[in-house]
């Protein structure tokens, strides 16, 4: 795998691959790599003749300063574990290769309704944070394909949005999410959680299941209010919403219609850890 922090040597690599007609695959995280993000890596080398992955843990994207300070980093694990998954390049920027200027930080984009909802209600500019580090970074990389995860749902409709507005030529691809034995969605943010913590957390995923058991019959401010008192009866703290929304543009629903595709978004706190997962119901 070969390692580059300065997008001109990144550029260089990537016009030798495309002068070969070679299709590239992009994986863009934020480190402390698990299988999950493996998983995307996986799906890009299955479709592309180079695989290339970033590691970037974007500023602008954390509205919440303390959340930024204790994010996991873990670079010489991560540099390791895409090494055995045969990952092509990886793109390790510093901050100020992502946002050499004010433009690079001062852009805006037009999501309208979709940042005024969960995620984007609750992380005011964290929708905006993860346009422009993924604006600079297809411009860097200008993939055919890009890999992200349905774990974080939400973001992927973002990023849709984002690569119609800039007319990118690159095709999202949305990769399921990978749980734990118990049904805890792997994340980053799992390593923060003690011995406790991590024993209730599945309780996400049970809830979820609850929901998609139950959506079909239910009234759903029922469906969630009843959510919302399970988690907290387990030992969660705050939860920032249960949603039940329409997948296709995430138009919150108080009941079924009978036909649209539905998917439900938890987002709550374990003390100060903030997890997030969504399950599709139908
Ligand atoms: P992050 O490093 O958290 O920014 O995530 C990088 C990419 O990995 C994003 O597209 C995530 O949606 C995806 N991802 C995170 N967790 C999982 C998971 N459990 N399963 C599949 N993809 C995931």
């Amino acid at each position: 795998m070969v390692l580059f922090k300065k997008m001109g040597d990144l550029s260089k690599y990537l016009a030798s691959a495309k002068t070969k007609r070679q299709t590239i695959g992009f994986v863009p995280t934020m480190g402390a790599l698990h299988a999950g993000h493996l998983s995307l890596i996986t799906a890009s080398q299955l479709a592309n003749q180079i695989s290339i992955a970033s590691i970037f843990v974007n500023p602008t994207q954390f509205n919440d300063p303390k959340d930024y300070q204790k994010y996991p980093i873990t670079i010489e694990k991560d540099i390791a574990l895409l090494e055995s998954a045969g990952c092509h390049a990886l793109f390790l920027p510093s901050v100020t290769e992502i946002y050499p200027d004010e433009a690079s930080l001062s852009q805006h984009f037009e999501l309208d309704y979709l940042e005024t909802i969960l995620e984007g209600k609750y992380r005011p500019g964290h929708f905006q944070g993860v346009c422009k580090v993924m604006h600079r970074l297809l411009e860097i990389v200008q993939p055919q394909h890009l890999y992200m995860g349905q774990k974080d749902y939400q973001q992927c409709m973002v990023v849709k949005r984002l690569l119609q507005i800039t007319g990118a030529a690159t095709q999202l691809h949305t990769c399921a999410t990978l749980r734990e034995a118990d049904g805890l969605a792997m994340s980053s943010r799992n390593t923060r959680l003690n011995t406790i913590e991590r024993a209730v957390a599945p309780a996400i995923y049970e809830m979820l299941c609850h929901i998609k058991n139950n959506f079909s019959q239910s009234d759903f401010l029922v469906l969630q209010e009843y959510a919302v008192q399970y988690l907290q009866s387990k030992g969660f703290g705050t939860v920032d919403y249960v949603a039940i929304a329409r997948a296709d543009d995430l138009s919150l629903q108080t009941k079924w219609n009978g036909k649209d595709r539905l998917v439900a978004l938890v987002a709550a706190f374990l003390n100060d850890v903030r997890l997030i997962d969504n399950m599709q119901l139908n």
